[in-house]
């Protein structure tokens, strides 16, 4: 048998879910996904679809209907050009993520990523047989990737650059400039860029998102995955997308013929329910979220006596701790204060935690305030 890491985001809401279960209260710092009504439009085109049929399979690459909506919205907003036979519907992002990894590597490949990095990825690689080479980033550079740092991890064994912007756990969010930069490394190592963006529209206050895709001269070698989970606040509907060169679509389609068949009908209905008022989703989503962050933002400095500036973008917040072990600290704060953070190890980074906002005000506001009254010395 092999043995496989589970991701420790759903370990601490697995325990969590068990708490809760037997009648605890627990404050959820841990759910990478907006806590949100999915909205009328989602609903309704899922309900049209109850009417119909939804027991055939649907075509292994995704419906056309929602093929071609997704690879529009993505021409709208970057001005590319994907066609249909360049998009594939996948199993949220992760999929997607998974099956370009599968298609691209062979054993021994190495995959350049960015510390912290998203929990999924050195599993995703291994099991692709690649070789993870996380590249550590510090807060002072905002936690991103530059050109120099890129550059002194190349070897000749280096074959994909699994970019992930805007980041998930850090709100690390990239300019244009950054980006070309990026970009010009990469192609001068050949490298393919798999280039994550599943958080493209959970960007706040005058940031602005700049995809992979948009730059023509890298197209051939990017791969863009997208998702329905956070953009559109569908995570459990499990609906991501995959953009780049048909040659390399193909290859998944074929990757996905032989494994998941594709996405579940009614939950290509209700992203193409999404994806037909793509902006208005989006944007209750995004306000929503804005909220969030900023009650928390506000109590966290209010409380704690700091002055911490939100990341960006996505949803977390990824900060220090006094302890040097973050499991430890995270089950000993579920045990005490009934409060579910992710442990920073699995992003790759001991001594940090990860705090997600997705969750009602309500309830942000009061884990927060569990958090002060519990916290007998000063954690973070
Ligand atoms: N990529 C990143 C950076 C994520 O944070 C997540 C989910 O948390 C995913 C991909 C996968 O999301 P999904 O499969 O729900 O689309």
């Amino acid at each position: 048998m092999k043995h496989l890491t589970p991701s420790p985001i759903n370990l601490i809401s697995a325990e969590a879910d068990r708490m809760k279960k037997s009648g605890i209260h627990v404050f959820n710092f841990s759910a990478g996904d907006p806590i949100l009504n999915n909205h009328p439009t989602i609903l309704e085109a899922a309900k049209q679809a109850l009417k119909e049929a939804i027991s055939p399979y649907a075509p292994v690459a995704g419906l056309i209907e929602l093929r071609s909506l997704a690879s529009e919205w993505m021409n709208r907003r970057y001005q590319t050009k994907y066609a249909v036979s360049e998009t594939i519907v996948t199993c949220g992002g992760k999929f997607g993520l998974y099956s370009a990894l599968q298609i691209l590597l062979e054993p021994g490949d190495e995959v350049l990523i960015a510390a912290p990095y998203w929990v999924s990825y050195p599993e995703m690689i291994r099991l692709a047989s690649g070789v993870p080479c996380p590249i550590k980033t510090t807060e002072r550079e905002h936690w991103k990737l530059t050109p120099e740092s890129l550059k002194s991890h190349l070897t000749k064994k280096s074959k994909v650059l699994l970019l992930n912007n805007a980041c998930n756990p850090t709100g690390a969010l990239y300019s244009k400039d950054e980006l070309a930069k990026l970009l010009h490394v990469a192609s001068e190592a050949n490298l393919t860029v798999i280039s994550d963006e599943v958080y493209s529209e959970l960007v706040f206050e005058g940031h602005s998102f700049v995809s992979c895709s948009s730059f023509p001269q890298h197209r051939s070698r990017t791969i863009v995955i997208e998702s329905c989970s956070k953009n559109f606040a569908m995570a459990g509907w499990r609906v991501g997308f995959a953009f780049g060169p048909a040659e390399m679509i193909s290859n998944m389609i074929a990757l996905q013929s032989q494994s998941t068949t594709g996405t579940a009908l009614i939950s290509q209905k209700a992203a193409i329910g999404a994806l037909l008022h793509a902006d208005t989703v989006s944007s209750y989503v995004r306000q929503a979220m804005q909220r969030s962050r900023k009650l928390f933002f506000d109590t966290w400095n209010r409380l704690f006596s700091t002055n911490v500036t939100p990341a960006p973008s996505a949803l977390y917040f990824f900060t220090k701790i006094q302890e040097e072990d973050s499991v430890a600290f995270c089950k000993q704060l579920l045990d005490s204060s009934h409060v579910a953070l992710v442990p920073g190890i699995g992003f790759g980074m001991e001594k940090h935690v990860r705090f997600a906002f997705t969750d009602q005000e309500d309830e942000l506001l009061k884990g927060l305030e569990a958090l002060k009254k519990n916290t007998k010395q000063p954690y973070f």
